[in-house]
């Protein structure tokens, strides 16, 4: 029976992904007319169960719990084992319903295939582990992600392999610092957390041209808001922990791919590593994916208009988020995302003292470490995430001593700004007693 289904699913992913067709160019299936679906479509419909019994099918992907898969011969088992495309055996190398995840995420992200891991962490470390070998180096975005930076930093100190920091603004400062050993460019299509938009379009192509890969974390932006396969890219990693599953109750990770070769060159480490997404979590995950669209867009509006406000306000010395005019990447924003995203960072005029008050008279807003969540967070990185740093090195970070970090939910925004408000009123006074 579970063969069956395995196989009745495989046909099922078949039909999904023939259906995707020239998915680099609508990343999803076509309308009859030949029309692109619109993903708000796309997310509601490109991950189905397959039959069930007697012709009828369950509507939502079966979670298939079993860490194993049971054969009758030895020679069937020995056979499955050879790829990541057979029957299934063992859930750390392959399972139905983190299958559907993977095919679901590569079919929104435009890719040809996927592979979900543990969790964003899982998949930046285990695509770079198994891309890279000693002597070799890599050119990354300055400002990212502190999680892939640490990684960045140990691959530099402990396994031999060089590092380069760029802005992301221009190609030609890549371009030269391109090596023969050069292997991977890895670029945040939003970067964490003060929102530069690299000119992705521009570096992916140059990095095309040197024979590098281009490696894009589009945790922040998400399928909806950009998908950097259609811009040159050739793996998009994500945190699914973040919008993707979007409600603060799982963690995982994806690493989608342009070319599927590059699948089975990282699959075999990444059963060796181990971080491998669990069924519930894939599960979770699906479960998310279909108000993804619903949701960016209650996020996109929500953060426009905290954005605005928050710049107008005497406590707030910038605001960070990529579609408000003076941003310093509006403009690139504005071209290669459809919305400005959920993110909105902002300096207090009274520096690391208002942060922490700030952080700490918000009602509505929680503080917490996380992004992407239905419900709106804060943090207060200068004295939380990265309270070892001083200042030279925030700055290098991109971070200020005042910088608030506010990942905006889905609630009304007129009771967001009411809790930010008073808030900020009261850090107002903190600042002029202090
Ligand atoms: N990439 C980005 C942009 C993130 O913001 C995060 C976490 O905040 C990660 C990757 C790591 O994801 P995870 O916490 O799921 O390992």
């Amino acid at each position: 029976m579970e063969t069956e289904t395995e196989t009745e699913m495989e046909a099922e992913a078949e039909t999904e992904r023939d259906a995707g067709g020239d998915a680099g160019a609508t990343a999803g299936r076509r309308r009859a007319g030949g029309a692109a679906l619109d993903i708000r479509t796309r997310a509601v419909h490109v991950s189905s169960a397959p039959p069930g019994e007697g012709g009828s099918r369950p509507l939502s992907v079966p979670l298939v719990q079993s860490s194993a898969f049971a054969f009758d011969s030895a020679d069937a088992l020995a056979e499955a084992m050879a790829g990541p495309d057979g029957p299934y055996v063992y859930s750390r190398r392959g399972n139905p319903t983190v299958r559907a995840l993977e095919r679901t995420l590569a079919g929104l992200e435009g890719g040809v295939s996927a592979l979900a891991f543990a969790s964003g962490m899982g998949a930046i470390s285990g695509v770079l582990l198994a891309l890279l070998r000693p002597g070799d180096h890599v050119v990354a975005q300055r400002c990212l992600y502190g999680g892939t930076y640490a990684v960045l930093s140990d691959l530099a100190a402990r396994y031999g392999i060089a590092v380069d920091y760029v802005d992301g603004a221009d190609e030609a400062e890549f371009a030269a610092l391109v090596r023969p050993t050069t292997r991977v460019l890895f670029l945040e299509t939003i970067g964490n957390p003060v929102g530069q938009v690299p000119d992705l379009p521009g570096l992916l192509a140059a990095a095309r041209a040197h024979g590098v890969l281009g490696v894009v974390d589009n945790s922040l932006a998400s399928p909806v808001l950009c998908r950097p396969i259609e811009h040159g890219a050739d793996i998009v990693v994500h945190s699914t922990t973040k919008y993707l599953a979007g409600h603060s109750d799982v963690l995982g990770g994806v690493a989608v791919f342009a070319d599927d070769r590059l699948r089975h060159e990282i699959w075999p480490r990444t059963v060796e590593f181990g971080a491998t997404a669990d069924p519930f979590a894939a599960w979770l995950t699906l479960r998310g994916l279909p108000t993804l669209p619903l949701r960016i867009a209650q996020h996109c509006a929500n953060a426009a208009a905290l954005a605005g406000r928050l710049a107008a306000h005497p406590a707030v010395a910038a605001v960070h988020w990529p579609w408000l005019p003076g941003h310093p990447s509006c403009d690139r924003a504005r071209a290669l995302l459809s919305g400005g995203g959920g993110m909105v960072a902002f300096d207090l005029a009274g520096g690391r003292a208002a942060g922490r008050a700030f952080v700490a008279r918000v009602r509505l807003a929680r503080l917490a470490l996380s992004l992407g969540g239905v419900e709106t967070l804060v943090t207060h990185p200068a004295s939380t995430s990265h309270r070892e740093l001083d200042e030279e090195a925030l700055a290098a970070a991109c971070i200020g001593p005042g910088t608030v970090r506010l990942s905006v939910g889905i609630e009304d925004a007129e009771d967001l700004w009411a809790d930010l408000a008073q808030a900020l009123s009261e850090v107002n006074s903190v600042r002029s007693t202090q």
